[in-house]
């Protein structure tokens, strides 16, 4: 080929590329935003969770239903959190349990370590029971019990009297009670787990924090948002979600709870979990018919799967009052167990013996914190001996 021609040929195919290339790197470069509205970008998809990507819609385009998945964000299973184990948890955070019913304990283990014991002490004993929420008539009892022994063993050493007192306590909270989740379904179906409890108990916390422990412990979970008539309940209920991979479904704000919890069973049945964990609207304790529909909720629910749990949720700090609203939860649905929030945070540890008399239902797991995983199964040894050390 003739030189200059090829030499015209290679130039003009230089400047053809090159001039290609900088045309498409000019259009990225408009494209991109520039770095710190990138930043800003994503801060905001940080800063709010409960935005989240698209939403996978529910399998019936019409349905107003919508599962939202946990991870379908890019990435999202790398930031996922990994719970605590759940064993071992009561004694971890017994320091903060000790510190809150230092005053029972301490108060208890005065009077008994009295050289005399006589009725001023006993009656002594009886009020620093009564001051922390133990109630009337499991008070009568534990102080008739400790009264026996004393006299009948002949007990007059403190060490002896702490051991009595122990022994006393544990048997009042009952340590042979059955207090494991009941979350395993039957027949291929899931376990379906209803908390219920006033708003501000610790209810939709609670349900986040179980659904860490079931994670923790190699269990698929789904959560159902059935407190329909605080759209921010539903927000934060799929935020917990999100944080450890498990979806949620809504429904639209105000809408049916009991609808809600019939397509979370549903959805959890189809796509095989575990377990189902239902959250309840929890403003109905003065409205009779709006307790009425915490009832429609588990049968109508039940039309899918059995209702494996009820958990009703009461704060520790508001005393008779929580028992109050255990009796009249109670009366609605059956209640199974108990989860006793914010024991941290009070001195009235005694709660625990008084609704389980109340309700005749075990504690199954007590908050001790804001934290994530300050959620402990609980144990009645391990309490009573956070409690008197
Ligand atoms: P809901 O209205 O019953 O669903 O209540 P939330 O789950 O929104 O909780 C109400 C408040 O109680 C939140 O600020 C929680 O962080 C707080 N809370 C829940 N459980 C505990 C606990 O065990 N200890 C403490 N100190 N705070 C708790």
């Amino acid at each position: 080929m003739d030189p200059i021609l090829l030499t015209v040929i290679v130039v003009a195919a230089v400047v053809l590329v090159g001039g290609g290339l900088a045309l498409v790197l000019s259009r990225r470069g408009d494209a991109l935003p520039p770095p710190d509205v990138l930043d800003e970008i994503t801060r905001e998809t940080i800063d709010h969770p409960e935005h989240p990507e698209p939403h996978l819609a529910s399998d019936d385009e019409e349905a107003p239903f919508e599962e939202v998945p946990a991870d379908e964000r890019p990435g999202a299973t790398s930031t996922l959190e990994r719970p605590d184990a759940s064993q071992g948890r009561l004694v971890r955070l017994r320091s903060r349990l000790a510190r809150s019913n230092s005053s029972l304990g301490r108060g208890l283990l005065a009077v008994l370590g009295r050289s005399t014991l006589d009725d001023e002490a006993w009656e002594e004993l009886e009020d620093t029971l009564l001051a922390a929420d133990v109630g009337v008539k499991p008070t009568t009892e534990l102080v008739e019990r400790l009264r026996t022994r004393v006299r009948v063993e002949g007990i007059d050493d403190p060490e002896a009297a702490r051991s009595v007192l122990r022994e006393e306590l544990i048997a009042a909270i009952g340590p042979d009670r059955d207090r494991a989740l009941a979350a395993t379904g039957a027949d291929g179906k899931p376990g379906v787990v209803l908390v219920v409890g006033v708003n501000g108990t610790g209810k939709t916390t609670t349900v986040g924090r179980i659904a860490r422990v079931l994670v923790a412990d190699d269990r698929s979970v789904l959560l159902g948002a059935a407190d329909t008539f605080r759209a921010a309940a539903a927000d934060q209920l799929q935020t917990w979600g999100e944080r450890v991979g498990v979806p949620t479904v809504r429904g639209p704000e105000g809408g049916d709870p009991a609808s809600v919890g019939f397509e979370a069973v549903q959805r959890g049945i189809a796509d095989g979990v575990d377990v189902v964990l239902l959250d309840t609207a929890g403003r109905l304790h003065t409205k009779a018919g709006l307790m009425d529909e915490l009832g429609k909720v588990k049968r109508v629910v039940e039309k899918q799967a059995p209702v494996t749990e009820v958990l009703l949720v009461i704060d520790a700090t508001t005393g008779q009052n929580g028992l109050a609203q255990a009796r009249v939860f109670g009366e609605v649905v059956d209640v199974t167990g108990i989860v006793l929030t914010k024991l941290d945070g009070t001195a009235k540890g005694g709660i625990v013996i008084a609704v389980q008399n109340e309700l005749g239902v075990p504690v199954k797991f007590v908050g001790l914190g804001e934290g994530a995983d300050d959620l402990a199964p609980f144990d009645a040894a391990e309490f009573v001996d956070a409690l008197l050390s």
